[in-house]
């Protein structure tokens, strides 16, 4: 079977493949904390695991697909009082992923799914998909990999509220499945948030306030979460059932009309 991976591709191939309207998937992750059990890498091999599966899948079902390398870092200032953490500032993550999505747009892919894997990425996400229309006349879709798959998230977990937040039951368990070499069970301990009812402290079960916060001021360990849950084959199970959620997104994606290009505004039009 032909591969998914884009860095695979020469750009004859490339060629090829956008004249068949493909979809593009751009996975984003960050390089950060995830408490004493897990490494640095979790969301951006998570994020890219899920992006390859996903597309694998797709493709299987007749999609013409491609996957960049994930972008390794993100913003995640929240975590820097952890060693080893590794952030970018709002700005600069944004002008890097909307410039990998602008290379995408220029070299004729139109169907471009910017697939997320770290919840502090999400805001900006959202932010750039406007931009890049308002300004560049771009259109590209965001999405965080574990929100194509809440009901099944839902009926897979086994903690209470406040037990899928941060190096998690959920990013343990897929963890386990995918990297078991780099997770150190004997290590984990669960965490829950002791916080006013109006934050947030689950994937779940969002709060009505926002607010900036150091994960060190939340957690001595760096993990909110029930990480002492998770398997490796409670994270294979749930790996597979993400996988099915995001391809279905993408084969839609891959199918769907495609809109009247909107041209580029200039400066004199804002
Ligand atoms: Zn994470």
């Amino acid at each position: 079977m032909a591969t998914v991976r884009l860095a695979e591709l020469s750009w004859p191939e490339v060629r090829d493949l956008v004249a068949r309207d493909p979809v593009a998937v751009i996975p984003v992750g960050a390089f950060e904390q995830h408490g004493p059990h897990l490494p640095l890498m979790v969301d951006a091999h998570l994020c890219e695991t899920v992006a390859l599966a996903a597309a694998r899948e797709a493709a299987d079902r007749g999609a013409a697909i491609v996957v960049t390398p994930v972008v390794w870092t993100g913003y995640s200032p929240h975590h820097r009082d952890f060693p080893g953490t590794i952030t970018l500032d709002d700005k600069v993550f944004s002008a890097l992923v909307g410039q990998v999505a602008q290379s995408l747009w220029h070299s004729g892919f139109r169907r471009i799914l910017v697939l997320n894997g770290h919840g502090g990425n999400a805001h900006l996400l959202r932010n750039l998909t406007q931009a890049l229309h308002y300004d560049h006349g771009l259109r590209v879709h965001a999405a965080s990999y574990w929100d194509f798959a809440l009901p099944a998230l839902a009926e897979w977990r086994q903690s209470p509220i406040g037990g899928i937040n941060h190096a998690c039951e959920m990013e343990t368990a897929l963890m386990a499945a995918t990297r078991p070499d780099l997770v150190r069970m004997d290590l984990a301990a669960d965490h829950y948030l002791d916080r006013p009812r109006w934050f947030g402290s689950d994937l779940l079960a969002g709060g009505a306030v926002t607010t900036a916060a150091s994960f060190a001021s939340l957690s001595p360990s760096g993990v909110i979460g029930a990480p002492t849950l998770a398997t490796p084959e409670r994270g294979a199970e749930l790996l597979a059932a993400m996988t099915v959620a995001v391809a279905d997104f993408l084969v839609d994606l891959a199918g769907w009309p495609q809109p009247a290009e909107t041209p580029a505004t200039t400066e004199s039009d804002r």
